[in-house]
């Protein structure tokens, strides 16, 4: 059986999976998912008039589990495209997408087309954070039904050029949203040193970004001898007030999320997985392996959402206390051999000290600020983030966010002013926080955003960087270094007119990028 995904970084031979997915999706798995967005694009074009909440939930639901390294589970699958298709009967019925017309066609058509999906699948994972604490924006989720239509629709490049501006603003809205429903939720995140350290006893390692689903596991953990772990994207947990609070959310356990198979191995405790990235597991572990929400893999018990929302973690817990932990404290490190990683930087901080910052740069104590941010993965290539960040020089800062942090979050790279060198800012989705933050530095500067001496140094892997990556550049950022390669969707005219329009660059080595940025 063939297929085609080119969606993520580590597509096969860097042009697309076609036999087998780097990632291990099957080619089943692969063709249910085409059928499930054709599926979506038939939703949506019944749905134009007249949606409905389960219209809405499925179309970011269905999205969400397109994305790499979410669900590798075709029955899952196949029960979500069900629900569509009753949902769109329902609403009047219309026709599907023709699967031959998701990836074929003109080849710079295909890459814009592709581009808008795949954004599109990286925003719903969004809305569906936002959406799972009761938030919603109707102009947002509106535009996931405009953005399916789209798809079936003819236009000219400068056309769909023109609507993939449009949606980066519209996902700055839904990462605005995110950013509202968390900072609502758990209050603004404060700096925290978190530990790689995992205590003694009982524990669950809570991976993923959902930090409602985290909630609910510290709830029902409270009082049981069970401590909770964050593991990947989950680590910004750490800074939420309302998170923090509870005393048996002890540390981070593991680096890097693409490390998971060698590093979950004989672990004597229990795995949570609430979103990407889930990567197939061991036999050495996957007895104690769970998936929940739009997560699924073959074999392994899902925690289901409960009628009203909730969920019971039972099994995961009772996992947890059968596997009993260690029995002696465990230090792990980070992959530079640190036992600390600071979080919490998020806007509220950062702006709370502007006039610290402003100072520093006035003075010449910062000369620059880079920020390094974005996905992890498993190529050696990726080298270059830890070594860019080593070579910073002294008088820089580095701003992080989302999982390639893990390359360099366990440096100590010192102060400047009082300010630490690195300031984690938290998920990818914070990337709300850090363009937050370039604007109000922009305005107290009285400069454009461009001038400013900052430049962002991006690694991608999945969908969600694509909605980031569109929204930056809709945003008018120029000149933004992206790595570790260039997305295989891109085709070689869609790729020159980013280059040529907005100055997006492919990194090259640390040395001579930093020489190129701070004109040395
Ligand atoms: Fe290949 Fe990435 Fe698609 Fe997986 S998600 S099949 S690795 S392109």
């Amino acid at each position: 059986m063939s297929m085609f995904c080119f969606q993520c970084e580590q597509t096969a031979g860097g042009k697309a999976c076609t036999k087998m997915g780097v990632c291990g999706k099957t080619p089943e798995v692969s063709n249910k998912q085409d059928e499930l967005t054709c599926a979506l694009v038939g939703l949506a074009r019944a749905a134009k008039d007249k949606s409905s909440a389960e219209a809405d939930r499925l179309m970011m639901e269905g999205l969400f589990a397109t994305v790499t390294n979410v669900n590798f589970d075709g029955n899952r699958i196949d029960a979500l495209k069900a629900r569509v298709e009753a949902e769109k009967n329902r609403l009047g019925g219309a026709e599907n997408l023709r699967l031959k017309d998701l990836w074929t066609g003109d080849e710079d058509i295909v890459s814009l087309r592709s581009t808008l999906l795949l954004g599109l699948r990286g925003m719903a994972a969004y809305a569906w954070h936002a959406y799972t604490l009761g938030k919603q924006n109707e102009k947002v989720t509106k535009w996931f039904y405009k953005g399916m239509r789209a798809l079936g629709e003819e236009r000219t490049v400068e056309e769909w050029l023109d609507l993939l501006m449009e949606f980066g603003m519209i996902n700055l809205e839904c990462m605005a949203l995110l950013d509202e429903a968390n900072t609502s939720a758990y209050g603004h995140p404060v700096p925290v040193k978190v530990s790689t350290i995992v205590e003694k006893g009982p524990f669950i390692v809570v991976s993923g970004h959902d930090l409602h689903d985290l909630k609910m596991l510290l709830e029902q953990t409270r009082d049981k001898g069970v401590n909770i772990y964050t593991h990947g994207e989950m680590l910004p947990a750490h800074g939420y007030p309302e998170l923090k609070k509870y005393s048996h959310l002890k540390g981070n356990f593991g680096t890097a999320w693409q490390n998971q198979q060698k590093e979950f191995q004989n672990v004597p405790g229990a795995f949570l997985f609430t979103t990407n990235c889930l990567m197939p597991p061991k036999d050495t572990y996957s007895d104690r392996v769970f998936t929940t929400a739009v997560v699924g893999y073959p074999g392994l018990v899902h925690i289901e959402t409960k009628e009203d929302g909730t969920k019971d973690f039972t099994p995961v817990i009772e996992k947890a206390l059968e596997l009993g932990g260690y029995k002696e404290d465990q230090v792990f490190t980070g992959i530079n051999g640190g036992t600390e990683l600071m979080t919490g930087f998020a806007r509220n901080n950062v702006l709370g000290v502007a006039d610290k910052v402003i100072d520093a740069v006035k003075s010449g104590a910062i000369r620059h600020f880079f920020l390094v941010g974005g996905c992890d993965g498993a190529k050696p290539g990726r080298n270059y983030y830890t070594e860019f960040v080593k070579l910073a020089p002294k008088d820089t800062v580095i701003l992080t966010l989302a999982c390639g942090k893990f390359r360099f979050n366990d440096l100590d790279l010192g102060t400047i002013g009082g300010l630490p060198r690195i300031m984690d800012m938290g998920q990818c989705n914070d990337a709300y926080s850090a363009i937050q933050v370039a604007l109000a530095l922009s305005r107290a500067f009285d400069c454009d955003v461009n001038e400013l001496p900052l430049t962002l140094v991006l690694s991608w892997y999945e969908q969600k960087a694509v909605c980031i990556l569109l929204t930056l550049l809709a945003l008018g950022l120029k000149n933004i270094y992206i790595g570790p390669s260039v997305p295989a969707f891109f085709s070689s005219n869609v790729l020159k007119v980013l280059v040529d329009k907005f100055g997006l660059t492919p990194i090259s080595t640390p040395e001579a990028d930093l020489k190129a940025i701070l004109g040395e």
